[in-house]
């Protein structure tokens, strides 16, 4: 089975082909380079993605957060619905973890400090 990717590691975008058989992979071309090739099997074995979004803060204010490690796109919903019952304690710094294990090996982090006056 051959599946055509597009990389999303950089702006160039090179179509990426993976060849399986039987849930192996075997060939990867398309890719001008090494991360392209990485990228392809993770997508057809385990895809994943930063999940970067925004969270409310204990005063209302929405916070931009991303987790520090790609999630599995099957967990991304049950990470946004942890998200959205949120609520931060202020203040917070860029890079703090504002929910630990979010998802398995994957914490929450902001992305922007944030006092208790800053809008
Ligand atoms: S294969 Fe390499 S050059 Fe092509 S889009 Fe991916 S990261 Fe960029």
């Amino acid at each position: 089975m051959k599946k055509t990717l597009t990389c999303i590691e950089c702006p160039v975008g090179c179509q990426v082909t993976v060849e399986t058989e039987d849930g192996k992979i075997l060939s990867v071309t398309g890719n001008a380079c090494p991360r392209g090739k990485v990228y392809a099997e993770n997508e057809v074995v385990c895809p994943r993605r930063i999940v970067t979004t925004t969270a409310r803060a204990e005063d209302g204010k929405m916070i931009p957060v991303k987790t520090n490690r790609a999630v599995k796109k099957d967990e991304i919903f049950a990470v946004m619905e942890r998200i959205k019952k949120l609520s931060i304690r202020l203040p917070v710094e860029v890079g703090d973890v504002v929910y630990k294990e979010i998802a398995e090996g994957c914490d929450l982090v902001a992305t922007r400090a944030f006092d208790k006056e800053k809008r």
